[in-house]
């Protein structure tokens, strides 16, 4: 059994109604849910957009081997109507990336995990923070207060509910 974070971000049609959607599908398909952080409202990253993202980081303890669980969150991705464009960074109703799958370090042509911008990322740091302030960071070796405390991320990230 591993403990897997998650992050989800979604920036187009009913965010809140997305998100919650998307857990539930994830209850199904990936195992035990844990909890989730608070929902945190961002201004979009590399791009603008008129709709700011919802992001919310959400826990699960599951039996299943990371890359499994990636073809089950693409899986739902891709049932949420996520539209795929040519540039990397564009709106989506969801979106679901694998921030830790426990303190595993996984490099594969199809996953990196840690999620490789977790440090770089405000949207990440305020809510990863929220749950789980001193887990320590298998390849960068320092929590998650630290990290929060050095990224130089200055797009606004503000608490939503
Ligand atoms: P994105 O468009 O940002 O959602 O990126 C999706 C791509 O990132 C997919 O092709 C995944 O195989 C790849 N990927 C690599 N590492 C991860 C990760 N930790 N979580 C989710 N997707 C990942």
């Amino acid at each position: 059994m591993t403990r897997v974070y998650f992050l989800l971000g979604g920036n187009i049609g009913n965010r809140e109604g997305l998100l919650a959607e998307a857990i539930e599908k994830m209850k199904i398909e990936v195992g035990a849910f844990i909890q989730t952080s608070s929902l945190y409202e961002t201004e979009p990253w590399g791009f603008t957009h008129e709709q700011n993202f919802l992001n919310q980081v959400v826990v699960f303890d599951s039996e299943l081997p990371a890359i499994d669980i990636l073809d089950k969150t693409q899986a739902i991705e891709k049932e949420l109507g996520r539209v795929r464009k040519k540039t990397q960074y564009c709106e989506r109703t969801i979106d679901i990336d694998i921030l830790f799958y426990g303190d595993s370090i996984i490099e594969n042509e199809r996953l990196s995990v840690p999620h490789p911008r977790i440090q770089e990322r405000s949207f990440a740091l305020y809510p990863l923070e929220e749950l789980i302030p001193e887990f320590i960071h298998p390849i960068l070796k320092k929590t998650i207060k630290q990290l929060k405390d050095k990224c130089a991320d200055e797009l606004e990230v503000n608490r939503f509910n």
